[in-house]
């Protein structure tokens, strides 16, 4: 499609698309009036309308029913997680016996690496990003410390090339097979919070798989962003938060997938909690552990109600929808937003800006990150005060995520004509 940056085209293309409603489902923030342009769907995405209603009939039931709520409430809370099950396993491409949704993402990383980071002597290495998300590099330094290694020794980081911004698929291939039997595991993220640019996971977990090794992902920038297929790419496990491209709030629950070969394993360590027993003997209070076959065997405490309702509002959105009709519009959307970026980088003298994510559709999905070369901190303050929300990076990026869901076209058009009259009139 040939874009245009006129008003009238972006209202052209608002006026074709199929989610065009849904923009209306979402609650804006306000700026003179007018809702704001939001660019943060992929640090804290919109609350929608319908949360509030299933906040609620918590609250109510709760109120009417107290301790009888676990089994009489409209949705009975002891088994509440279930009705995730359905639902999230097609958002992410998995059985529904293989997610579940507890505690928080750094947290279930953590479980999870109980599990699947079993160093031994020769087998200890740990393969992950370079620059990955703090909380990860945080975990990674706790948990081969936990086992007795220092970091330098046991964490492995891949690099980009002098002059890239992004990681080199080969390079990921190349450092699997370097280290070779002495990987333990490879733990990315499906999607690089910085730069936005894509992993090739199908790829990425058979070469770990050849080398002997576990492969998990932090899919805290791909759930709810781009097609998932965790069951057929064999991923042994996975976490994500719900807060970013899910809507479901500020810190709330995270999702784990653990494919199916091994819910059966009962050689395999796990940290144990009630809500992990088998589930018709769980009030019997035996002493006998008994982990549910599934990812649910992985639960350790009774659920946050309160958390999962808005959790759970979303995910029924997501599934009314279904990924493929937002991977459509977000292709689309965020080509217009680059071409846009594009028209007015030529409008003005000099190079202003650059885009770091993967120019390559298959690499990247609904965030463009934009190193900033002849402009600072200002121009972001400039579009924060004139209602357009996006986010700082250190030491020059702005990054930019229009969610499909709420974001319109029209919003691209109008964040590029306030842009340029924030960079002229620096
Ligand atoms: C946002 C994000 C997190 C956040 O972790 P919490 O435990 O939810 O605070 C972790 N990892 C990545 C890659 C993220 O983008």
């Amino acid at each position: 499609m040939t874009f245009q940056n006129t008003r009238e085209f972006a209202q052209q293309l608002d006026a074709q698309d199929e989610l065009k409603q849904y923009r209306s489902e979402f609650i804006f923030p306000q700026h003179n009036g007018k809702n704001v342009i939001y660019f943060t769907g992929n640090s804290l995405g919109l609350q929608p309308k319908r949360t509030k209603q299933y906040v609620d009939e918590v609250m109510n039931d709760w109120a009417n029913l107290a301790v009888e709520g676990h089994f009489y409430a409209q949705k009975p809370w002891w088994d509440y997680h279930e009705r995730f099950a359905e639902p999230l396993s097609k958002l992410v491409g998995a059985k529904p016996s293989e997610v579940t949704v507890m505690n928080t993402l750094t947290v279930n990383l953590h479980l999870l690496m109980v599990s699947f980071y079993r160093p031994t002597k020769t087998r200890y290495k740990i393969i992950c990003e370079e620059k990955a998300f703090p909380s990860d590099q945080y975990m990674f330094q706790g948990q081969v410390h936990f086992h007795g290694y220092k970091p330098e020794e046991a964490i492995v980081e891949i690099k980009r090339r002098e002059g890239e911004h992004n990681i080199r698929l080969e390079d990921i291939l190349a450092k699997i097979e370097e280290v070779g039997d002495e990987l333990a595991l490879v733990l990315l993220g499906g999607v690089n919070y910085y730069t936005g640019q894509v992993f090739d996971m199908k790829t990425i977990t058979k070469a770990g798989h050849k080398a002997g090794a576990i492969v998990g992902f932090d899919l805290a920038h791909a759930a709810g962003n781009i097609e998932l297929q965790l069951h057929d790419w064999d991923v042994d496990f996975a976490a994500w938060c719900s807060y970013k491209y899910m809507n479901s709030g500020p810190g709330n629950a995270s999702g784990c997938f653990i494919h199916e070969k091994h819910h059966a394993n009962k050689e395999l360590a796990r940290f144990g909690g009630w809500w992990g027993h088998n589930k018709e003997r769980r009030f019997k209070m035996e002493p006998q552990y008994e982990p549910i076959v599934g990812a649910n065997g992985w639960q350790v405490s009774n659920l946050p109600i309160l958390s999962l309702a808005p959790y759970l509002a979303s995910v029924e959105m997501f599934a009314e929808v279904g990924m493929s009709k937002l991977i459509q519009k977000r292709n689309q959307l965020t080509a217009y937003l680059e071409f846009i970026l594009h028209e007015i980088d030529n409008e003005i003298q000099g190079t202003e800006f650059e885009i770091i994510t993967p120019a390559n559709q298959e690499e990247r999905a609904c965030q463009l990150s934009v190193f900033l070369h002849g402009q600072g901190r200002a121009l972001f303050e400039y579009l924060m005060k004139n209602g357009v929300i996006t986010d700082w990076r250190e030491p020059n990026v702005i990054r930019l995520a229009p969610a499909p869901f709420y974001c319109s076209y029209e919003d691209m058009y109008e964040f590029g004509q306030i842009l340029k009259k924030g960079i002229i009139s620096k």
